[in-house]
């Protein structure tokens, strides 16, 4: 399967519909990263993130800010939610009979989301497991290595996770790293996925901010402010 990338704000986002984006992670390996507009935003004030990305191996579109945005420059890309993207993962993976790794989140919560995948998911081979408040980043390092998984999931936020996972493409070539977010926190049951509802409308960023108003600050001004200069940006390319 080709890549047909696009590029948005000056990054590159992979056009993938969900079950593409599926079977290309399965026949490929290095790292996926899940873009939103935090994200991008981030990447233009750093240019070691910024670099991360352009050089990542399948870049999907999180969220419907990226969504939005890719529409506004006349794409019709559908979103994919990393947390699904990364649950179907699990099952395909496992499915092939390949080993997964699980680096991230608060002990109590990757030990919750371990009990559930096993629950949902008995073949599973979890072959090295690491919560995410780990001081010394090169023994995690080494141990994955040791381990070498198929698929690993890192959950440490962005950039964080990102950053991680390039080194992990380094020492783990064959290996398919993505960074998660709070779906460990998901899979856990401690935290609550929007309704369908809410995420079919593309609202899920407002009921989490909702339940988690400290979530507020770091969507506003970045949805907003990205929108416009994704609108910007369409004008700009038509001059
Ligand atoms: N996390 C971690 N180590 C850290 C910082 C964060 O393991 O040093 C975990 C945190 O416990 C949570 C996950 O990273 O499970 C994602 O956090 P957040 O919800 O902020 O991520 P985002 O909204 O950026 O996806």
């Amino acid at each position: 399967m080709e890549r047909n990338i696009v590029k948005l704000q000056g990054l590159p986002v992979d056009t993938f519909t969900f079950d593409e984006a599926v079977q290309y992670a399965l026949d490929n390996h290095g790292q996926v990263i899940t873009i939103n507009p935090e994200m991008i935003s981030a990447a233009h004030k750093d240019k070691e993130f910024a670099n991360i990305i352009e050089n990542a191996d399948l870049i999907v579109p999180d969220g419907i800010g990226v969504e939005i945005g890719l529409k506004i420059l006349g794409y019709k890309v559908r979103r994919i939610a990393g947390v699904e993207l990364a649950r179907t993962l699990i099952d395909v993976f496992t499915k092939n009979k390949k080993s997964i790794a699980l680096v991230g989140a608060k002990p109590e919560i990757i030990a919750k989301t371990v009990e559930n995948l096993k629950a949902q998911c008995p073949e599973i081979n979890i072959v090295y497991l690491q919560d995410g408040y780990f001081k010394d980043d090169d023994a995690v390092l080494d141990a994955l290595q040791k381990a070498k998984p198929d698929l690993l999931l890192t959950a440490l936020g962005s950039p964080k996770q990102e950053i991680f996972n390039r080194r992990v493409k380094d020492i783990l070539p064959e290996t398919l790293a993505i960074g998660v977010g709070g779906s460990f926190d998901v899979w856990s049951g401690m935290v609550k996925r929007a309704p369908v509802f809410w995420q079919k409308a593309g609202l899920e960023w407002l009921y989490r901010t909702i339940k988690e108003p400290k979530r507020f600050k770091r969507i506003f001004p970045t949805l907003p402010l990205f929108v416009i200069s994704v609108l910007q940006e369409r004008i700009f390319r038509k001059v």
